[in-house]
């Protein structure tokens, strides 16, 4: 058990570390506990053996002995002799200075009495608790290899051993007690003087002994319940991983994941030995397994990590064409200088690598005498600070197509270097040190919008760290139909597939729109759900309705109060269409220059609204993008003074401006882009009296992504409004009122495995909800008869349709399923049922609506 530097730092935590501790006791267990230096410590000494003046170096020493003194006292504990004697050791390090011992077998010396006052302190604490504790020198144990290249300041501060299993010591401990505390970080060379293992090397010393005794199990007991997707102190929403494979680990630990060090899962590979990583303090949450188990899964990112402080050098060469050795050459200047080269590319006449920090113990000095020497050989450029950003899962080359958008958020940086690992689990960019901590957490949220990250594998990515810890929730309550399920079952059992709207949650949705928003006018885009009882409750909320057809118009007249404000905005339609709205004394919205030129007296003397095309389209698929000259909406902005020319004519006012971009847009400040844009358009045309903005707010459609900021789109556009107060604002959101109100429930019909792959066939299809076919639209499907059981099986969820697209959802991870199991299709209140077809004649999924 590896107790890191935060987690040995308080009395509260060595209470916690005595009860695990004896817990593992009363399993049987023989535990070695492994400590750190109390948190801060570790600087603390480098900081003194930096310090050229004795007395300088004799105060950070005392400085030190008060730390663990205080802790002494708040442990109620007289100072034991052993931790009596380390102080006065390193009291006489620091005083001595680094003359006798030369520099840097000093600083190794100094430095490893933080990793030995903690446990001696440790080892008194548990024995007075009624632990018997026995301490063990860990140099003693982990015996420093001398490997080739290695310069003096690795083989000190960076040293590496061979841990095979050593039943000798096993039986040694073994003869001593039944707990024993240790050191970690440091070990012995061959010449008898110790040794560091590198910044953060604790974690490698638990998996040394981990491997030497062949122990049951290293678990890493840290400040967070293991490692997540991100780091989670920059990214909030990131997902604690379950279980992960060594080399998915190992590749996440050395891409910059600090929870694990680069070091440590190598060692436990071939014994076989798991790591489990906990949270000191929350010891009840489920942390992280990593063992040699691989299960079979949806290929996936698992985590996205950074590290700062990467060094490129770059290296031209005229002649470097087909010259043979060239590479050999300039690797052999890494070589001579101690440098371990981590990513490469290479060109024709350039090759360029990165130095890792974590892996080098870089200076200017090093830096310097090596470009010194690549000087003789080729055109040599250092480029930093650099930072590498690297995603990382198993099978990277078969994700390529769902990065896009990642990738898109690189567009606006430089990117100095991108590599794709050999082994086929990482991907890195590197990119400018001082954009990394923005891009983060966009990247982060952008695996989780695109599905490159399968957070919906709950077996796999566990709860968010904001969830977990309690830091602000990410405003999404547990959806509705959780609550509603044993109505839901029983909906389904009498008749499937089902549609079921729940009319409260279009309410909310109506109402946080009308509180958080600065509008005039929302108006209901009907097309997303026309159902009566919908239509009505949103009436209510003091809703508009939009239009986009005869029939839709029609809808609205038989089933909403003739007061609610009506807009038809219908493309492409033929002139009678525009004809009987206007009769029917509804606004219309036009959006093409024919209408104007061609139906001469239709417009006469009516308020109208036009809609143009600001050029460009958003939206989450290509087909829901309604912006740009590749889509057919809008009336270009170089026919706009035509247009009205033309109005002013036939004496039709133009009273609104309109623009819509797509749906399914997340950014906050986008509609406040969009009004300025109108606004500055709208100021040529003095008749205009609102601008309506559009609809497309987004919503999340998988766990853990995070909704719609309203109150940022609240601020911007109140902004903006200030600029310019002559216009009233309106907007016609569609699928954000009705998406989440609505599900799906199906019943399973047939199970099928086929090669590697299992069907799991459902009597709803493509006929009912066509989104994910035509738009590779994902929902999230759980089983709902099975909600509770763990996911353990992987599903193709297909529908009964004659097409190959008839497919709801890919590599599913659900419980085992049977036939007859209700299973849920969720966020499916919008473009459900409307867009529903008759095809093979399997006839419509009823409709229910709970009030
Ligand atoms: P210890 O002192 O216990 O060794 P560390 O500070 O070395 O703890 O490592 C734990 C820290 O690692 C976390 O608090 C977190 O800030 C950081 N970290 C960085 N990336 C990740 C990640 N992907 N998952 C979990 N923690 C991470
Ligand atoms: N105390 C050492 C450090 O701070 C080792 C560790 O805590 O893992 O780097
Ligand atoms: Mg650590």
């Amino acid at each position: 058990m590896k107790f890191g530097g935060t987690s040995v730092a308080t009395l509260p935590r060595w209470q916690n570390i005595l009860e695990l501790v004896a817990s593992r006791r009363a399993e049987g267990a023989r535990v070695l506990v492994v400590v750190s230096a109390l948190s801060g410590i570790t600087d603390a000494l480098k900081q003194l053996c930096a310090e050229g003046e004795k007395g300088k170096r004799n105060e950070a020493a005392k400085a030190i002995a008060t730390r663990h003194d205080e802790l002494l006292s708040h442990m109620q504990l007289a100072m034991p002799d052993t931790l009596a004697a380390r102080l006065k050791d390193l009291a006489a390090l620091a005083d001595e200075g680094s003359s006798r011992l030369g520099e840097l077998a000093w600083a190794a010396k100094v430095q490893a009495h933080g990793e030995l006052l903690s446990s001696a302190l440790g080892a008194a604490f548990l024995t007075h608790s009624g632990l018997a504790t026995e301490w063990v020198d860990a140099r003693d144990c982990l015996a420093a290899i001398a490997l080739p290249n290695q310069n003096e300041r690795t083989k000190l501060l960076s040293a590496m051993v061979d841990a095979k299993p050593d039943p000798a010591l096993s039986a040694r401990l073994a003869a001593l007690g039944e707990v024993f505390i240790t050191q970690g970080f440091i070990a012995r060379e061959s010449e008898g003087r110790t040794v560091l293992l590198g910044r953060g090397g604790s974690d490698t010393s638990a998996s040394y002994f981990g491997a030497l005794l062949k122990a049951q199990r290293v678990e890493i007991w840290t400040d967070v319940a293991g490692m997540f997707t991100a780091n989670p102190r920059q990214v909030p929403g990131a997902r604690l991983l379950q279980r992960l494979d060594y080399e998915e680990a190992q590749e996440i630990a050395s891409t910059g994941a600090k929870v694990l060090h680069p070091r440590c899962l190598s060692p436990l590979r071939e014994p076989r030995v798991p790591l489990l990583i906990k949270d000191t303090n929350r010891p009840e949450l489920s942390g992280t397994h990593i063992g040699p188990e691989l299960r079979e899964e949806a290929p996936s990112i698992k985590a996205i990590s950074t590290r700062k402080g990467i060094t490129l050098v770059s290296m031209e060469s005229v002649g470097m064409w087909q010259q043979v050795g060239f590479l050999a050459d300039v690797f052999n200047q890494f070589k001579k200088h101690g440098l371990s080269v981590d990513l490469i590319g290479s060109a024709e006449t350039n090759v360029t690598v990165s130095l890792d920090p974590t892996e080098n113990l870089l200076d200017s000095d090093v830096l310097a005498a090596l470009a010194g020497d690549l000087a003789k050989v080729c055109r040599v450029k250092v480029i930093a600070p650099c930072a590498a950003v690297t995603m990382v899962g198993r099978g990277m080359r078969s994700m390529l197509h769902r990065l896009h958008t990642v990738m898109a958020e690189f567009g606006q940086h430089r990117v100095h270097m991108i590599s794709q690992s050999s082994n086929n689990l990482n991907f890195t960019f590197v990119v400018d040190e001082n954009v990394v901590d923005d891009l983060l957490p966009q990247l982060h949220e952008q695996l989780v919008r695109t599905g490159a990250m399968r957070t919906d594998d709950a077996s796999l990515f566990g709860p968010s760290w904001e969830r977990l810890y309690g830091v602000a929730s990410n405003g999404h309550d547990p959806a509705w139909w959780m609550d509603a399920r044993p109505q839901l079952l029983k909906l389904a059992e009498e008749r499937s597939p089902r549609y079921v709207y729940d009319i409260a949650t279009v309410r909310e949705r109506a109402r946080s729109l009308r509180e958080k928003l600065p509008v005039d006018r929302l108006l209901f885009a009907i097309k997303a759900n026309s159902h009566p009882a919908i239509l009505r409750a949103l009436a209510e909320e003091g809703l508009g309705m939009e239009c986009v057809s005869p029939g839709e118009l029609q809808r609205v007249a038989e089933t909403v109060p003739a007061d609610t404000p009506r807009l038809f905005t219908p493309n492409f339609a033929p002139r009678s269409d525009y004809r009987d709205a206007l009769n029917a004394g509804v606004l219309v919205t036009i959006d093409a220059l024919h209408p104007m030129e061609q139906w001469v007296e239709t417009f006469e003397g009516h308020d109208i609204s036009v809609r143009v095309d600001l050029g460009r389209g958003l939206g989450h698929h290509d087909k829901v993008r309604t912006g740009g000259s590749t889509s057919k909406f809008g009336l270009p902005l170089d026919q706009l003074d035509a247009f009205v020319h033309l109005a002013t004519a036939r004496h039709a006012r133009i009273v609104g401006l309109h623009a819509h971009l797509g749906s399914g847009v997340l950014d906050p400040s986008h509609w406040a882009e969009v009004y300025a844009q109108l606004a500055s358009i709208a100021e040529r045309i003095p008749t205009v009296e609102f601008l309506n903005i559009g609809g497309g707010l987004g919503v999340p459609s998988h766990p853990g992504e995070r909704p719609l900021d309203l109150d940022a789109v609240g601020a911007a556009l109140a902004e903006v409004k200030q600029v310019y107060p002559q216009y009233k604002l309106w907007m016609e959101p569609g699928r954000f009122l009705v998406a989440e109100a609505g599900v799906l429930l199906a019943k399973v019909t047939q199970l099928k495995g086929k090669g590697g792959w299992r069907y799991l066939g459902v009597d709803a299809g493509m006929h009912n909800l066509i989104r994910p076919a035509l738009y590779d639209a994902w929902h999230e499907i759980v089983n709902l008869t099975r909600l509770h059981e763990p996911a353990t099986a992987m599903y193709q969820v297909v529908g009964p349709i004659c097409e190959s697209g008839d497919v709801l959802g890919n590599d599913r991870r659900l419980p085992e399923s049977r036939e007859d199991d209700v299973i849920l299709i969720a966020t499916t209140g919008a473009y459900g049922q409307v867009m529903s077809s008759p095809y093979n004649l399997r006839g419509p999924a009823e409709e229910i609506v709970l009030d």
